[in-house]
């Protein structure tokens, strides 16, 4: 594999922080050259010395003095604003692009990206669940490849090297359940932030263990799924798999199905999508069958996670409805963080936005982001008048 040149946005979070992990892994094989983040300057900081990268963007105008001041005398380029992002990864030395930004905030520089057509490792769900049919259109038109990093996506990506173009008829979704699998709504009704922020399985940001905790993420990866892969999402089945070893399933007219597995470790999809296709040796930790034992499985409950069945709901109506569902899930779950709103409020919050969105058919880029921006100041108007 030739060497690739990277730009990582969102360096400073979850997933950013593995993927420099394994770029120092194989530091022959990967340059970083550019780097985001939104507010943790300090980190960006460490980040952009350590890895000798040619320029980064603090999003936040307020710390930009702060990065200056410390990487300029290293010769690093410091810029500022999502707008400046959106520019940069559409420079010559960029060879591909891994968008780990958290929420919609990553939509746009994903389409900058793509008209620039440099390949995408997507780890931004938000861009594909608000803005799926727009993104997955231009990057055909522009031939440019979506490599999954989201475990599940990564893992029916693998699956599907094996169809053979064959035609698949079902996906089977894993979820790890969250924390609240096995509590009951009662419970759940009066859980609390540090409850929902213990996610069994998998240790991530902030967000997106809210959004496990809800099941919202699994709302959100069907619909992803349904964009990535092509597929009807009555042709996406959930399963609940607490141990989380199989990442997704693909299964063919004949009834064959095709599982990839590993631990709960993202460095594994993130690597496979920056390197794809080789596959490159992770110091991860391996299968061992006879110790595992056993693998159960489940059906999701609808009933003590509404935010679900919110999502299969969403992508049924289409348009800008489920970019809709993304904001008022924004602005839910940043409330819930701050004790604002109860945990069964979020899918209240999403539920009522959702209905009462003026419903846009086939919506544009400009479309996408008004609903998006409208939506989240109405659902935090909503949320005002709830906690009041
Ligand atoms: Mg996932």
């Amino acid at each position: 594999m030739e060497k690739r040149r990277l730009a990582i946005l969102g360096s400073t979070g979850s997933i950013g922080k593995q993927a420099l992990d394994v770029v120092s892994q194989h530091s022959d094989l990967f340059q970083v050259e550019l780097l985001s983040a939104n507010n943790s300057a300090e980190l960006l900081i460490e980040q952009a010395i350590k890895y000798d990268v040619n320029s980064v963007v603090i999003c936040n105008e307020d710390r930009y003095k702060e990065v200056a001041d410390a990487l300029q005398p290293h010769g690093i380029k410091v810029f500022c604003g999502m707008e400046s992002a959106c520019e940069l990864v559409c420079g010559d030395n960029i060879d591909m692009v891994l968008t780990a930004l958290v929420g919609f905030c990553g939509l746009r520089p994903t389409i900058a990206a793509i008209n620039a057509g440099k390949p995408i490792a997507l780890a931004n769900k938000e861009t594909l669940v608000a803005g799926g049919s727009i993104v997955m259109e231009l990057a055909r038109e522009k031939q440019v490849p979506i490599l999954p990093v989201d475990s599940e996506h990564s893992a029916i990506f693998q699956c599907l090297m094996g169809a053979a173009g064959n035609r698949i008829s079902k996906i089977h979704l894993t979820a790890s359940g969250g924390p609240f699998r096995t509590w009951t709504r009662e419970q759940m009704a009066g859980a609390t932030r540090s409850d929902a922020l213990k996610h069994p399985q998998w240790n991530m940001g902030a967000k997106i263990t809210i959004d496990s905790a809800t099941m919202m993420n699994k709302g959100f990866e069907m619909i992803e799924a349904r964009w990535l892969f092509d597929t009807k999402p009555s042709d996406i089945e959930i399963v609940v798999h607490p141990q989380s070893i199989i990442h997704s399933m693909v299964e063919f007219e004949d009834g064959a199905v095709i599982a990839q597995m590993g631990h709960p470790d993202m460095r594994e999809p993130i690597q496979f999508a920056l390197s794809f296709p080789e596959r490159l040796s992770l110091n991860n930790r391996k299968l061992n069958f006879a110790e595992l034992g056993s693998l159960t499985f489940e059906k999701p409950d609808f009933e003590k996670f509404p935010c679900l069945q919110l999502a299969f709901d969403a992508i049924a109506k289409g348009g800008n409805i489920p970019c809709a569902m993304n904001a008022a899930n924004e602005a839910a779950v940043a409330a819930f963080l701050h004790d604002r709103i109860s945990y069964f409020q979020i899918g209240e919050v999403v539920g009522k936005i959702m209905d009462s969105t003026p419903f846009l058919a086939k919506p544009t880029v400009e479309d996408i982001l008004e609903t998006n921006d409208e939506s989240y100041v109405k659902a935090g108007e909503l949320i005002a008048s709830h906690s009041r």
